[in-house]
């Protein structure tokens, strides 16, 4: 044998009794079979062997593993962002001539996915207000095939009854037995609870997603998403489009979320009270109409929040009040010294995003005024409320 085939063929074996609590990155495209038989025998798809690098390896199924674990699943896919997990769960169960009903304050690039492609496809994208039961029963038609819930609500952070959502959808379920040739699937976006805050599946619905460049990474440094249910049905026709899509994500990426969801309690709980305490004291400010926290009273959804969860995401708004201009409040952003302006959240930095929102978001009351989301991390409390004083400060004296 030449020492190029000899370099390539080196024996290998993983090492023995290397008993690590913490797992390895595998990475591969190939995994080889000892025979043809093997070849063809191996099964992937119930996570008990390994046919090729995008059906998984140890690190990935890992991590699938205890993803389910926290989201009180029983399967879990990953994909490379969490959007893709929406659009994997549209993918997956949308056929041409359904329908799809999206609270009117869900994540915007899943709204742009369903308008951009999925009516492209034939499949049509029907709105509802998430605070209002009733208007999702009277949206559901003969053709609606998925319903998206997301609790709290992105950038307004209204928090929706789901178990009442979910009600809803089995009733129609039942109503439409003899002429629905299929069930409407209800799928929830759990990023903001994180499978800490409350637990999805206790709430009834069939799927949930999350976008784990938020907290299970937590670090801020990777783009990742997974799709869980407990139905072994729903779970393959996943993962079976999964598979024909070739979605898979890299070792180093799995690696670092299983890393982070080691210590996702302690950082959703800090963040959690950091969030509380800055949210309670933007309500003392005279610059806002509306403060928006799922744990204040005046908040949208406050008594579900209270009867279903536990805890709340890093997340709160405020609503400028109209005699502030769009330009004031983009000044007030651009003071911000300790928050940074930037898209994303539960990292460790805090930011500060400004918003415009659509007239028709169509969800309990509308908003008028300049909404300003902020993302809080690890930094101090003293030092994130000083940051927000100094900037509305600098405001007041502005106009
Ligand atoms: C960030 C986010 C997503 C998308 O996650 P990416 O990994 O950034 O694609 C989906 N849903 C919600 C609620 C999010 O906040």
């Amino acid at each position: 044998m030449t020492p190029d085939t000899q370099l390539i063929n080196h024996p290998y074996k993983a090492p023995d009794e290397f008993e690590a609590s913490t797992p390895g990155a595998f990475k591969a495209s190939t995994v080889l079979f000892p025979n043809v038989a093997a070849m063809r025998s191996r099964q992937w798809a119930d996570r008990s062997a390994y046919t090729y690098g995008t059906h998984g390896t140890p690190t990935t199924f890992t991590l699938e593993a205890r993803l389910a674990t926290l989201e009180g699943a029983k399967h879990c896919v990953l994909t490379p962002s969490g959007l893709l997990a929406i659009g994997l769960v549209d993918m997956a169960f949308l056929d041409a001539g359904d329908e799809v009903l999206i609270p009117a304050n869900a994540y915007g690039p899943g709204k742009a996915f369903a308008h951009g492609d999925l009516a492209r496809w034939g499949i049509q994208t029907t709105f509802f207000d998430p605070l209002n039961p009733n208007d999702l029963a009277e949206k559901i038609s003969a053709k609606t095939r998925l319903v998206w819930l997301e609790a709290a609500g992105s950038i307004t952070l209204e928090f929706p009854d789901v178990p009442a959502c979910v009600a809803v959808v089995r009733a129609a379920n039942d109503a439409g037995r003899e002429g629905r040739a299929r069930p409407i699937i209800t799928a929830l976006d759990n990023t903001w609870g994180a499978g800490v805050a409350f637990q999805a599946f206790e709430m009834g619905v069939d799927l949930s997603m999350q976008a784990l460049t938020k907290y299970p990474s937590g670090g801020g440094d990777v783009l990742m998403g997974a799709v869980f249910t407990r139905d072994a049905a729903l779970h393959n026709t996943l993962q079976m489009c999964h598979m024909r899509l070739g979605i898979c994500v890299g070792a180093n990426d799995a690696e670092l979320v299983l890393r982070g969801l080691q210590t996702i309690h302690v950082r959703y709980h800090h963040q959690d009270a950091t969030t509380r305490s800055l949210a309670e004291w933007a309500v003392t400010r005279q610059e806002f109409a509306a403060v928006r926290h799922p744990a204040l009273p005046d908040s949208p959804g406050h008594a579900t929040w209270l009867r279903d969860c536990s805890a709340a995401a890093c997340l709160f708004s405020v609503v400028f009040k109209p005699c502030y201009s769009s330009a004031q409040v983009d000044a007030f952003c651009d003071r911000l010294t300790v928050f940074g302006l930037g898209y994303s959240w539960a990292g460790p930095m805090s930011l500060a995003v400004p918003y415009s929102l659509d007239a028709d978001r169509g969800c309990g009351e509308a908003l008028v005024g300049v909404v300003v989301r902020f993302a809080v991390g690890l930094a101090h409390v003293d030092d994130l409320r000083a940051d927000l004083a100094q900037a509305l400060d600098g405001m007041v004296a502005d106009a």
